[in-house]
């Protein structure tokens, strides 16, 4: 068991080595290709269940959290998951799992390559290297209906046709495109870039120095550097066209899910589709194949987010005060009560205090929570300088005298109490 401050330095929790949050032991499963099969979900569910506090989060790179482990039952849960098959082709140390897909990869008919294939040809090199950093990151996206362009990532693989893949690498200012490859060369050749970052102290690669990195990129058999057209958003909740068939996205509120929700979308993928869930990095429980109607009826009811329109998904928050020590304002309560009154349009985040973990970006409203109220801040980051200070309902009221975005600054630019 690991300590919260050990995430500032870049470290990971795991199912192995789960981490301390005020509601007990938080354990993060890495299914591999963020797939799960019915039953799988439903070990999970039952897990979550027997051994935590029910409660699940669902994480920005498609992976799966338990909270509320206690420490004498956290050995029986591992046990539990190892006899479902989900620990199975997972790296034994952080990161474990290097790559973020689509949760349509493989299956939707207009990707260009198939980025589940490639990422896991990719995982299979990056597990032969050590001393990686903790939170390296690999996007692959094949170029099809879920673009993934809004994920952060170390390196951005985007497919530009059949045979060539654009390769873009994070710098301080933002992605830089360098190169393009074919798909059968980027495994070796990702994985020279990744070994560079690996030597000595474990590096990200927007850490190393442009110099460092035109060597790095010398090295490789690597062409001109193309970039991918734009490509619209695909609708983050609902029905996703695949084909002949559908997919439909399952948002949780705030990525929060309940062992009993879980479990019943596991039972909606058997009776409508294949039997299949996938993990979305847009915090989604998504089931592909769907060819019968009423499952977005299901999942409404029960709780999930189905409307692209629903003004929830415009709110990024973290666990709070239920969930983290430093936390001082229930994020999740205080969230619904903001989307109560959040014209459309307009970006939130939600942050339990100045380390802003759900959201790292700018939004055009970031509530900083500080002693049971909040910080103020408007275009910037949780650590940016706020505006001023308010309570959950000094907000909500202010907000609800807004049509847009420009009346931010006119209700919470005065500096009233
Ligand atoms: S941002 Fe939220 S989850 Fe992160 S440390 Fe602060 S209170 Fe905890």
């Amino acid at each position: 068991m690991s300590a919260p401050d050990d995430l500032r330095r870049g470290w990971c929790p795991g199912m192995l080595r789960p981490m301390e949050t005020r509601d007990g032991l938080l354990a993060r499963l890495h299914p591999r290709g963020s797939v799960l099969s019915a039953s799988q979900a439903q070990a999970i569910a039952e897990g979550a269940r027997r051994f935590g506090n029910g409660l699940l989060d669902l994480s920005s790179r498609g992976n799966i959290q338990i909270r509320g482990v206690t420490p004498d039952l956290h050995p029986h849960l591992v046990e539990s998951l190892i006899a479902a098959g989900l620990m199975d082709g997972v790296r034994s140390e952080s990161p474990f799992r290097l790559t973020t897909i689509s949760p349509l990869a493989g299956i939707d008919p207009s990707e260009l390559i198939d980025a589940s294939a490639l990422a896991e040809r990719i995982e299979e090199t990056g597990r032969s290297i050590t001393g990686l950093h903790a939170k390296m990151s690999i996007v692959v996206d094949g170029g099809g209906a879920v673009t993934l362009d809004r994920i952060k990532a170390d390196i951005r693989l985007v497919a530009l046709s059949t045979t060539r893949v654009a390769v873009g690498v994070a710098r301080p200012g933002g992605n830089k495109w360098v190169g393009a490859l074919a798909p059968t060369a980027v495994p070796a050749a990702i994985g020279a870039m990744i070994s560079a970052t690996a030597d000595g102290v474990g590096q990200r690669l927007r850490e190393i120095d442009d110099d460092q990195l035109t060597h790095c990129l010398k090295a490789l058999p690597i062409d001109p550097p193309e970039i991918p057209p734009f490509r619209a958003h695909a609708p983050r909740a609902g029905r996703v066209p695949t084909g002949d068939q559908a997919a439909i996205f399952l948002v949780p509120p705030y990525g929060r899910c309940t062992a009993d929700a879980l479990a019943r979308a596991a039972s909606w993928s058997q009776q409508f589709a294949r039997g299949e869930i996938r993990l979305s990095p847009f915090r989604a429980l998504v089931i592909p194949f769907v060819s019968a109607e009423g499952c977005a009826t299901l999942a409404r009811d029960a709780g999930f987010i189905v409307d692209e329109d629903d003004p929830r998904l415009s709110i990024s928050t973290c666990s709070g005060m239920e969930g983290c020590a430093r936390g001082s304002t229930s994020t999740h309560a205080d969230s619904n009560r903001i989307a109560a009154a959040l014209p459309a349009g307009i970006s939130v985040h939600i942050s339990g205090c100045p380390k802003g973990c759900a959201h790292p970006g700018p939004a055009d409203l970031t509530l900083v929570g500080d002693g049971g109220a909040y910080q103020v801040v408007l275009g910037g980051t949780a650590r940016d300088k706020p505006l001023t200070r308010a309570g959950i309902d000094a907000v909500a009221e202010r907000l609800a005298g807004i049509s847009d975005r420009t009346d931010l600054m006119r209700v919470f630019g005065t500096g009233r109490p």
